[in-house]
């Protein structure tokens, strides 16, 4: 399997040259060069599988065994979910009215990004062990990212991480979580200001060039398409939890809602259904709202800053992974692509295409909810739940609906 770059000048990579790189050379994000078909009976026999399983059959579509030998793979999936505190590592919760939460925040820190981090970190470490060479991840963070993204690299030797968190920006028990590991290879630092300045210093980090290569430096937000690529099992392993029977003809549509903000989920979701799962994907954001004014009106351009919300980590300003959702909507047309995200980051301002924009399209569209999007959610459950399991905010796992209309 090859990756090119959603701009098209970039030369293509194997998986392992997507995991280590952060952008493409043409400033585009990888994706894979063709995306599989999956039939109904690939379909009918991923459904009886255990959410480690369904993780593995994924990634050895997107890895090839040149790569990663099928055995390898599922030792290091294995691994990566060890530490999680649910049996089925992901649990569907089942609520009235066949409204669903897919339970993603069973792992070490309570974040979904648990899932994909813990997996991405066993790709690293597995290459660079194979290598004899070490990285050093760098991380800006307003809470959920940074804590993930330690506790899945910090058993790994041949990986060290340095963490920027803004001081008094994360909640506490994020800050906790992030400042007690002691392992050697951690490193964490509480910057002055908010996450947007906190960037700065990270930004132009990345811009140099021969400092990272020197360093060996690599991001791990979710730009890196191993993340993308490990979310994808979310929409399948739910798909499968909530259709009663694949002998169903057409198959029935589900209705999945992703709290988004650098809409990483929500791009996996995308290829997901590109490779034919039936799904009919909703973005939910809070008054941070890019994504639903370009899904609604076509408006793909910045606000004038972040509106800081409970759900920090849906305070998004650029949520650059609708780059591979544009790609993917213009039917990899990466000129159009390219075209569009130079003039975004000419202009911070796009009109996005008729063909790109939600019209009666089944692939995204978006309510626009406000940051008491937990309290609302709160309200669904059959019965009163704790919901202080969730250290960041309150929006914990994709709510989905079957049989949706189309
Ligand atoms: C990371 C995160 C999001 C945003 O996810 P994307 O894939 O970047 O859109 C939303 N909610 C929570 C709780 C998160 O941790």
């Amino acid at each position: 399997m090859w990756y090119v770059s959603t701009r098209g000048m970039a030369p293509r990579v194997d998986f392992e040259g997507a995991l280590f790189s952060g952008y493409a050379p043409d400033g585009g994000l990888f994706m894979p060069e063709e995306l599989p078909q999956l039939g109904r009976e690939t379909l009918r026999q991923w459904s009886a599988l255990s959410y480690p399983s369904l993780v593995a059959e994924l990634c050895a579509l997107f890895i090839g065994p040149e790569l990663i030998p099928r055995d390898d793979l599922n030792d290091l999936i294995q691994r990566a979910f060890r530490r999680f505190r649910h049996r089925e590592v992901v649990h569907l919760s089942r609520l009235r009215d066949g409204l669903n939460v897919l339970e993603l925040w069973h792992g070490a820190t309570y974040a979904f990004k648990d899932l994909s981090l813990s997996c991405t970190a066993q790709f690293l470490q597995y290459f660079l062990q194979k290598r004899g060479k070490h990285v050093t991840v760098v991380v800006g963070t307003s809470g959920d990212t940074g804590s993930a993204a330690i506790e899945s690299v910090r058993e790994a030797k041949n990986v060290g991480i340095i963490v920027l968190l803004p001081q008094g920006h994360c909640t506490k028990i994020q800050e906790r979580q992030m400042t007690t590991v002691l392992e050697e290879n951690v490193h964490v630092f509480g910057v002055e200001g908010n996450s947007d300045e906190l960037d700065e210093p990270i930004k132009a980090v990345f811009a140099d060039v021969a400092f990272v290569k020197k360093h060996n430096l690599m991001s791990l937000n979710s730009i890196n398409w191993s993340r993308v690529l490990v979310q994808m099992a979310h929409h399948f392993f739910a798909y499968f939890q909530c259709v009663p029977s694949l002998d169903m003809h057409p198959l029935p549509t589900v209705e999945v809602v992703v709290p988004t903000g650098a809409a990483g989920n929500l791009a996996a979701g995308c290829i997901a259904q590109k490779m034919g799962l039936p799904v009919h994907l909703v973005a939910a954001v809070n008054c941070n709202d890019i994504i639903h004014r370009a899904v609604q009106r076509g408006d793909f351009s910045l606000s004038e800053a972040v509106k800081p919300t409970f759900a920090s980590a849906m305070d998004i300003q650029v949520p650059y992974n609708m780059e591979r959702v544009f790609w993917l909507l213009s039917g990899s047309d990466c000129q159009m692509t390219r075209g569009l995200m130079e003039q975004f980051e000419r202009t911070q301002n796009v009109r996005l295409p008729e063909e790109l924009q939600s019209k009666p399209s089944p692939v995204l569209s978006g309510p626009c909810l406000c940051s008491q999007v937990s309290r609302s959610c709160c309200g669904c459950w059959t019965e009163p739940r704790n919901s202080s399991g969730d250290p960041s905010s309150g929006v914990k796992g994709d709510a989905l609906h079957p049989d949706a209309e189309e």
